[in-house]
């Protein structure tokens, strides 16, 4: 049932807010770890805690404590002077990853616009195409759009850039045969969370990496959903004992704030030289001590073991359940990035949870995805499967 409070926040909405989300009849107002309450009061569970931004839960008090106190001095600085956090946190992520230099942006597609500038800067004038594979997701932008591989995106925006090629995922017969004269980089996803968590081979992805290496073609790993500790590493790259050259991030690195970063390996970080690229908000003060709290937080609290840890007990509940409910057809992903296949469409799966206390997403219409915190506990896992088990019973026994 829908408010009073909420009707008059949703007609503002309709009114002034242009219309290109379809949005649930949800306000929320406050979060704490993986709980959020909405502006009615009620309290729900949040597995999928801001399209994966809330990595560490809502208002981390790490990161809470360091923007308050990064807020009383300033807020912003102009990239064409130094900032306190900007160098650290460059740092920091490279420490943590490879030897490599960071470009800081607002958002992951932000951050891939960067990487596909980069790499056609390294190819130029000869090599500027980039392969990207089908049911990937990689942003909205002109170019990220273009990458990504789902039609529906694309609708209606052509003529879209040329230079882009989109392939099977998980195929390096099909890569092998895209790859021409002309292909500079490569670029994937190493689960695809849109499109439905679908995860990369160990195999291709060695395959991949040796090909790119053979080529000379720049292998571009989309870390905008899988990192800062998702799946159970820092980053998911790390699973597949490759390093790419290229690597991009975002979502739950600020903790709940608007950050991306395009990682680079040194030998090819010059490429962007001065004037090349820039971002006016990328890299603050602000924003910058917010993401090195985050990973500062995961460090301190142990929260990559406790992902694999939860990762385990979760999936393991889900087994659970699927020997219990035909319409679950299996589980896929790795450590909290989970993706519960089903035999129908997941919608009314959703809404219930919902009205039961629980948010979560479903993806290409029959995978239920499921991202809790990094921190959630075993008891926030045994309550989300108990309302899912609630839901699917009701599903079966209509
Ligand atoms: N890449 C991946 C893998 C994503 O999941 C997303 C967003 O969902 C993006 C890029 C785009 O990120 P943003 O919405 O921050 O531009």
């Amino acid at each position: 049932m829908v408010s009073n409070k909420l009707k008059i926040l949703t007609k503002n909405y309709d009114k002034y807010v242009m219309p290109t989300y379809t949005r649930t009849p949800l306000c929320l107002v406050k979060g704490r770890g993986s709980k959020v309450w909405d502006i009615d009061g009620r309290e729900y569970l949040d597995f999928f805690p801001g399209w994966a931004v809330s990595g560490l839960g809502h208002c981390h008090p790490k990161v809470i404590s360091a923007i308050k106190e990064q807020s009383d001095k300033i807020l912003h600085v102009s990239n064409n002077y130094y900032n306190e956090f900007q160098g650290k946190l460059a740092k920091e992520i490279s420490k943590l990853s490879f030897k490599g230099k960071v470009f800081f942006s607002n958002s992951g597609a932000e951050a891939n616009e960067g990487a596909v500038k980069l790499a056609r800067r390294y190819g130029y004038p000869h090599r500027y195409e980039i392969i990207s594979m089908r049911d990937s997701f990689h942003g909205r932008t002109l170019a990220t759009l273009t990458l990504t591989g789902q039609k529906k995106y694309q609708k209606g925006f052509k003529p879209l850039p040329r230079g882009f090629k989109i392939i099977a995922f998980n195929d390096i017969k099909a890569v092998q045969k895209a790859v021409t004269k002309r292909t500079v980089g490569i670029m994937l996803e190493l689960i695809q969370g849109e499109g439905g968590i679908n995860v990369a081979d160990r195999v291709y992805v060695r395959q991949l990496r040796k090909l790119c290496d053979l080529k000379n073609i720049l292998l571009i790993i989309d870390e905008v959903q899988t990192g800062v500790g998702r799946t159970g590493k820092m980053f998911c790259y790390q699973h597949y004992g490759i390093k790419p050259d290229i690597m991009t991030l975002a979502k739950s690195m600020g903790g709940g704030l608007p950050v991306g970063a395009l990682v680079v390996d040194r030998k090819i970080a010059d490429y962007l030289g001065p004037g090349t690229h820039a971002s006016t908000f990328g890299g603050s003060p602000l924003i910058c001590a917010g993401a090195l709290a985050v990973f500062e937080a995961i460090a301190k609290e142990k929260l990559l073991s406790n992902t694999v840890k939860m990762g385990g007990y979760l999936s393991k509940k889900i087994r659970g359940l699927q020997s219990k409910y035909p319409v679950i057809r299996g589980i896929r992903g790795k450590g909290l990035m989970l993706g519960i296949l089903l035999n129908e469409e997941g919608h009314a799966i959703v809404s219930d949870c919902l009205t039961k206390g629980l948010l979560i997403n479903c993806t290409q219409t029959k995978v239920l995805r499921i991202m809790p915190p990094i921190n959630v506990t075993s008891r926030q896992i045994d309550r989300a499967i108990s309302i899912l088990d609630k839901c699917f019973n009701k599903i079966t026994s209509r």
